[in-house]
């Protein structure tokens, strides 16, 4: 019997690494972000095996099968992508109150999604379906109408996330420059969008997990970075599988497996990706002047999330003599 398993986040709060981490136990088998997947299944989109999706074998193979299943690719690619979008939030919670009688959009995805996650645990030989698109329309929909899902949500200390887009601006490696006009002296810009919508998007995620708590953990980043055993563990008994390879991974900082990630942060198509704790502490901060900006916008969650106003500059080093050498990738998208 197969079940989901959906990270909830912000962007750039380590939702990939999560789900490479988990794919090293032998329950659980990550797909990386499904939904950005099927939105550039047309494209030459890079599978994390390196094939384009269309050849990948893993994918080919799960399209053979969900088409066998009368199910129609295209068709399912279509429902989800609809349904996953943020304009499509509200009619799903209008939705969800009685799923019996849900539209009959619904209740096709909710078919079309039980297919989709028995087939990939099919061709996969693992129970648990890992997706990690992150957004909350598609978490909203997973929760209600797939009752065997459980969400994972990681936050991630707004300052990291501004940190994490600061580097990527000059390379214009980020949506936030690349969709906005945020060059040069309006970079300040940047930074008040990245507050506004942690905060906003951590209360709608929040309530998404208020719906069923037994259902819903929340991690924060820092201490997946900081103390990578504990939160394993401790995530392990949450979805009751066994933790130990992924902790066994972790201790021997061997390359993370690539799996067949549809989408999410480059790391993903890296050959080499290992876990490592300290690379963010490798890359120029953004100025103290933005830091404080996002630190005046998202004050009251990140007091709820226990992240201290006045942090320092540089999160603390994680780790002895045998972190600091480890070649590795930003292990928080
Ligand atoms: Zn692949």
């Amino acid at each position: 019997m197969a079940s989901y398993l959906y990270i909830l986040s912000r962007p750039h709060s380590g939702s990939t690494i999560l789900d490479m981490l988990l794919s090293h136990s032998r329950e659980v088998f990550g797909c990386g972000e499904i939904i950005t997947g099927l939105r550039l299944r047309h494209r030459k989109w890079q599978c994390s095996c390196g094939a384009e999706m269309a050849h990948c074998p893993f994918w080919s193979e799960v399209r053979r099968r969900v088409e066998a299943a009368g199910v129609d690719w295209e068709d399912l690619a279509e429902a989800h992508l609809r349904q996953s979008h943020k304009f499509d939030l509200l009619a799903t919670f209008r939705a969800c109150r009685d799923p019996g009688r849900a539209p009959a959009r619904f209740q096709k995805l909710a078919r079309f999604t039980r297919c989709l996650r028995d087939v990939i645990a099919e061709v996969a030989q693992r129970p648990i379906v890992l997706d990690s698109s992150k957004t909350p329309s598609r978490g909203l929909f997973l929760f209600r109408f797939l009752p065997d899902t459980k969400i994972v949500y990681i936050t991630r200390d707004p300052r990291n996330i501004l940190a994490s887009y600061w580097w990527r601006m000059p390379i214009n490696d980020t949506y936030l420059v690349q969709r906005r006009p945020y060059h040069g002296p309006l970079r300040w810009l940047a930074a008040v969008e990245i507050g506004i919508l942690w905060t906003l998007g951590n209360l709608l995620n929040e309530a998404i997990c208020a719906l069923d708590r037994k259902r819903a953990v929340r991690i924060r980043y820092e201490d997946l970075r900081d103390e990578p055993e504990r939160m394993m563990r401790e995530l392990g008994a949450f979805l009751d599988i066994d933790a130990t390879p992924v902790i066994a991974a972790i201790a021997r900082t061997a390359p993370l497996k690539r799996g067949h990630l549809l989408g999410g942060s480059p790391i993903r198509i890296e050959s080499e990706a290992r876990f490592d704790p300290n690379r963010e502490l490798k890359r120029a901060p953004p100025p103290t002047a933005l830091r404080w900006l996002v630190t005046a916008i998202c004050w009251p969650m990140m007091l709820r999330y226990g992240y201290p106003l006045r942090a320092p500059r540089h999160p603390r080093t994680v780790g002895g003599p045998e972190h600091s050498g480890t070649a590795a990738p930003n292990s928080a998208e």
